[in-house]
């Protein structure tokens, strides 16, 4: 086999969108990926239908990366969300956009995101290698090639685009970490974000499959007093649990865990004031003022979280509406405008859409996303220490590191 100019490390978002790009500057590019197929992440993303940047421009994407924004200043100046709306179009993948600026394909699957991205890099003339990369081949402090558990491959220029450590049967496990170490990069810790949350409380349990459409979910850090997130949206209660979109993003916002530092907080009726909601529980209340308080809240709640709310409530299941006094509904407004859950932990990494933590961005540019210690080798994507909320902005860090790479290589 001829020797390749550019071998990129995983066959994922960055690394295809690396080959489409370094293929196109006419250099010779191959991409080793060690699964069947490439790009097996890429079509579970948004649920099966890929939110594939967030229509916003650069500033904003830098204020939705909440680890290491400003390594992403520059590529994100060279190749903003627009060019990513662009890129596809151009490739015939039309794209729609959604509530929060969420970009998606109008066929509301990932496969044409991903069928894009694979097309291009064959017509551009990249090669596939099957392969699983095990060791970078570094001489004298410039990278020469890679060796894979079949074969060694040589080029000038190294791309690990391995992607994180979360939900490893797509691919990702984590791999890339192993290389960078190997090469001498520092590999800050590695943890799970945009995750389930793990609860004290066992009554999530109980509440399991119950899904909330239009509640605030407020996460308080205890140690400082801080609200670190607070979102209008929808959440899942689990086995375990919190889950959903207002938790996956929450989890965004936790640091070290440590018990009783976090309190979730939601809010199931964040419409009306306390004011509004007594006048409307007392309204509820007074249409059958003798009914028991286990069955009065069936117009207010659904039904899986009565059972809940009313033992939470403290309020005697069997007492009468009508013999419910005022401080005792004031409770009830209060437990249904703050319901608290004590965060124990988030679910495995495993789990996790995102990997934070990964190779230190104070060892790469940001202009090219080379490593300052090996010559000829470049990090784009998961692998990276950057990582964002929810909203397409992974995917995006994906696309502009892996532009500013393919722009130097
Ligand atoms: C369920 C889920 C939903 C998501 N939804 C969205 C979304 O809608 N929008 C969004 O912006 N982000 C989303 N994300 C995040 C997004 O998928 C990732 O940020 C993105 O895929 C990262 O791209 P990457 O190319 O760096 O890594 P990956 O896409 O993980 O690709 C890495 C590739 O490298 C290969 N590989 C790994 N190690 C080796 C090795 N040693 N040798 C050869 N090949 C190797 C893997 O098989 C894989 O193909 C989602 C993630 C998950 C898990």
């Amino acid at each position: 086999m001829s020797e390749n100019d550019v071998i990129i490390i995983g066959g994922g978002a960055a690394g295809l969108f690396c080959a489409v790009q370094s293929a196109w500057l006419g250099k010779k590019t191959a991409v080793i990926e060690h699964m069947k197929k490439p790009g097996r992440k890429l079509l579970i993303t948004g649920k099966g239908r890929c939110n594939v940047t967030n229509s916003c421009d650069a500033e904003t994407v830098m204020k939705n990366i909440p680890r290491n924004p400003s390594f992403m200043y520059s590529s994100l100046s060279r190749f903003a969300p627009e060019d990513t709306m662009a890129f596809f179009e151009s490739l015939g993948a039309e794209l729609k956009t959604e509530r929060g600026n969420r970009v998606f394909p109008k066929s509301d699957r990932a496969e044409t995101i991903l069928n894009a991205l694979v097309g291009a890099a064959e017509q551009a003339g990249v090669e596939f290698i099957y392969d699983d990369a095990r060791k970078l081949i570094v001489e004298d402090g410039r990278v020469k090639g890679v060796s894979c558990e079949k074969a060694e491959y040589y080029a000038q220029k190294v791309v690990v685009a391995t992607g994180g450590k979360s939900y490893p049967l797509t691919g990702s496990t984590g791999g890339g970490y192993k290389l960078a170490l190997q090469a001498g990069h520092r590999v800050t810790e590695i943890s799970p974000s945009l995750c389930p949350i793990v609860t004290e409380e066992r009554h999530c349990a109980e509440m399991m499959g119950l899904s909330l459409r239009n509640c605030t979910l407020t996460l308080h850090d205890d140690q400082t007093g801080r609200v670190l997130f607070s979102e209008l949206g929808e959440m899942l209660f689990t086995h375990f649990g919190l889950s959903g979109p207002l938790a996956l993003s929450a989890s965004a916002h936790m640091d070290r865990i440590t018990k009783g530092r976090y309190t979730v907080s939601i809010d199931l009726k964040p419409a009306l004031s306390h004011e509004k909601l007594d006048e409307r529980i007392l309204r509820d209340f007074s249409e059958y003022p003798n009914r028991d308080f286990s069955n009065a809240l069936k117009k207010l709640l659904p039904s899986k979280m009565i059972d809940t709310v009313v033992r939470l409530s403290g309020i005697e299941p069997y007492k009468k509406v009508n013999q419910i006094t005022r401080t005792e509904r004031g409770r009830l407004a209060e437990l249904l405008k703050d319901m608290r859950f004590s965060v124990r932990a988030l679910r495995p990494i495993e789990e996790a859409i995102i990997t934070r933590g990964g190779v230190d961005v104070r060892e790469i540019s940001p202009k090219t996303m080379e490593s300052k210690l090996v010559k000829g080798l470049y990090f784009i994507g998961e692998v990276l220490d950057v990582d964002g909320y929810t909203g397409g902005f992974n995917l995006q860090i994906a696309f502009s590191t892996a532009y500013a790479c393919a722009a130097d290589v």
